[in-house]
């Protein structure tokens, strides 16, 4: 199998000091200094997990299911040109059931808000998640690639442009309206991921898309702008803590029993849709 880990570490450290310079020379908001520490602590903590458990990697299962001749696109026998892009594709729209799924049930939903109980967002949010979230995260995503029996290269190319996209789409970044508009078409912005960590409970349930915006236009669940406008829109949990936590709080917070979110209609297609105003 090829070792692909040091050279995700090295992108992923590339394009995470990069995004550190252009928050600082763009920035959306004006942040506290020291806020990014918890969130780097978890981000370390779940590398060294998932490096203690490489059989749980999406890399491991792709080698794995192509050895043994499993999944789907492996008993389907498509040619690369086309089981490249269709992996690519199927493992994007998993991801996205899989984030309205941490946001629909009660006990994921405890993992997944650790997330969104940061107040603010800048590119170190962007790796803050639990490392209870990052173990069910990375089973369900070696399960998915079995069934598909997705190639190696697609997983690859996946699971970086999966990375990447989380730190951007979290990043603390002013764009202009027109690179706004103009990126949306391929990826999530962080106009359009900050929707999605407004304390307002609809807003939470509009925007799942990690990587590509596609999913969220298909299956009625995207907004295009805050309710009120930027001016009004509150980053974080209204039950959390308006200062930052830290990394023992942070690992604790799955114990806690913060109000789970109402039995909504956060499930595919059950998404009531807000105006889809521009961009
Ligand atoms: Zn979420």
């Amino acid at each position: 199998m090829i070792d692909a880990a040091l050279p995700r570490l090295l992108a992923a450290l590339l394009c995470l000091g990069l995004l550190l310079l252009a928050e600082r020379r763009w920035p959306f908001r004006a942040l506290p200094r020291g806020r990014w520490w918890p969130n780097l602590g978890l981000a370390s903590l779940n590398a060294g997990l998932l490096a203690l458990l490489p059989a749980l990697s999406a890399l491991f299962a792709a080698h794995w299911a192509a050895r043994h001749r499993l999944g789907l696109l492996h008993w389907l026998a498509l040619p690369d040109w086309l089981a490249l892009p269709l992996a690519f594709l199927a493992m994007d729209a998993a991801v996205y059931a899989q984030h309205r799924a941490m946001h629909h049930w009660p006990l994921l939903w405890r993992l997944h808000r650790v997330h969104h109980a940061d107040p603010a967002l800048d590119v170190t949010s962007g790796l803050r998640f639990h490392p209870a979230e990052a173990l069910v995260s990375a089973l369900y995503k070696a399960a998915v690639t079995v069934l598909l029996g997705a190639p190696l290269a697609a997983v690859l190319a996946f699971v970086l442009a999966l990375n990447l996209g989380a730190l951007f789409s979290h990043a603390n970044l002013r764009l202009s309206g027109k690179a706004e508009r103009r990126l949306r078409r391929l990826l999530v912005t962080p106009g359009m991921h900050r929707i999605h960590h407004s304390q307002r409970r609809q807003e939470q349930d509009r925007n799942f898309g990690f990587f590509s915006p596609w999913w969220d236009r298909l299956f009625g669940s995207y907004q295009a702008a805050p309710l009120g406008g930027e001016a009004t829109l509150r980053i974080g949990l209204d039950s959390g803590p308006e200062r930052p936590a830290g990394l023992a709080e942070l690992l604790r917070q799955p114990l806690r029993p913060d109000p789970a979110p109402p039995a909504s209609d956060t499930m595919l297609g059950q998404c009531k849709t807000p105006p889809d105003s521009k961009p």
